[in-house]
């Protein structure tokens, strides 16, 4: 059963003095409801327990702080694999969503969540951005380090970012979810610059392994409603996980997105079978025994993950694009994410180089 919007599991909100007095930071904790911790603007919220038992108290708790870094960053991509060159824009960390499968569990040592409420700093980093580099095209994405709307309900962040798209010729926007927190993208003239897309997986998985999340249908009716509001669509089929009914399982889920999403507003679809780092297999492992996807044979990656092996990633991959063949749009881009030449050979019949570059493949799909 669906959990709704995760939000609602934040309990603990906290702001640091810096923050206490921002406009922004008020109307968060005022839309939170929540009575709210002013602490030090070097401290963080003090959780019962050790790292990593404690992440599952941590998605309780809420930090809105200043990012001390920079926003906007190219995605952690791996030289010997083909990438698609996103820049992230890294709003927050965390997410009160729990995938077992998740990545920021071995990646941020904080078990809390993280929100960056000094967005003027962040809208000046993107004009510099712009102003710096008006030949590029850029596909931002804020899903790299938190869900894109998770928590929208109670920052409504997403209004200030597809207002400032708007207008950008040179760049769209990817808001990713496992959510269906849509309300503030209703009524928004976003111009076609935002793309709003959904993680997809096999119908099990969803179910057993995204806690929290939406269930399948409502992330699919939410597309749909994205879509009639103007929006181009996305989905991500990552990560693909091999278990009992695999095939029938990622086959239902396609057909099911293709009886309710129009084809033609989807401009890219991504595939990407699970990889992990070491680390995650003992941190998910002991915060989630019932699950046992991390217990197939896996090899060590170049990029020093653990991956399946060549011929199972090389199976799940052809059914899934041949299913997908089937209902995808001409324009739509069906891509890897972080997969080798050999691999988009193997399955696609041609490389991304081939046609130009992954990059030019994914920048020709939105234009
Ligand atoms: S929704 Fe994304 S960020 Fe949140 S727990 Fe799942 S994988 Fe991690």
């Amino acid at each position: 059963m669906s959990y709704g919007n995760p939000s609602q599991y934040i309990k603990y909100l906290y702001v640091t003095e810096e923050c206490r007095d921002s406009e922004y930071a008020s109307q968060i904790i005022r839309n939170s409801k929540l009575p709210v911790t002013v602490i030090g603007n070097r401290e963080h919220p003090t959780l019962a327990g050790r790292y990593p038992q404690n992440l599952t108290e941590g998605k309780h708790h809420l930090l809105l702080c200043r990012n001390r870094g920079q926003f906007f960053k190219p995605c952690p991509a791996t030289r010997e694999y083909t990438c698609c060159e996103y820049q992230v824009l890294n709003i927050g960390m965390g997410c009160p969503m729990d995938c077992v499968y998740c990545i920021l569990q071995a990646y941020l040592n904080n078990p809390w969540i993280s929100f960056f409420v000094n967005v003027e700093d962040m809208f000046a980093e993107l004009d510099q951005a712009f102003a710096t580099y008006p030949e590029t095209f850029f596909r931002i994405g804020t899903g790299e380090f938190a869900d894109s709307l998770a928590l929208d309900s109670l920052t409504c962040f997403s209004p200030l970012l597809v207002n400032y798209m708007r207008d950008k010729t040179t760049a769209v926007l990817e808001l990713k979810s496992k959510s269906v927190v849509i309300e503030n993208l209703q009524g928004l003239d976003h111009g076609g610059r935002t793309l709003v897309a959904w993680s997809l997986n096999s119908p099990p998985i969803m179910e057993q392994e995204e806690i929290r999340t939406a269930s399948l249908e409502e992330r699919l009716a939410a597309a749909a409603k994205c879509a009639d509001w103007g929006y181009q669509l996305a989905f991500h089929f990552d990560p693909i996980i091999w278990h009992d009914g695999w095939q029938e399982g990622y086959r239902s889920t396609i057909r099911r997105l293709f009886e309710v999403v129009p084809a033609e507003r989807i401009a890219w679809i991504s595939l990407g079978a699970l990889r992990y780092l070491p680390s995650l297999k003992a941190i998910a492992g002991g915060r989630f025994p019932g699950s046992t996807f991390f217990y197939e044979e896996f090899i060590d990656g170049l990029d020093g993950k653990s991956r399946y092996f060549r011929s199972q990633r090389v199976e799940m991959y052809k059914l899934i694009a041949d299913e997908l063949a089937r209902f995808v749009a001409p324009k739509t881009c069906v891509y890897f994410c972080m997969e080798s030449e050999a691999i988009w050979k193997e399955v696609f019949g041609y490389t991304a180089e081939d046609r130009g570059g992954l990059r030019a493949m994914l920048d020709q799909s939105v234009r």
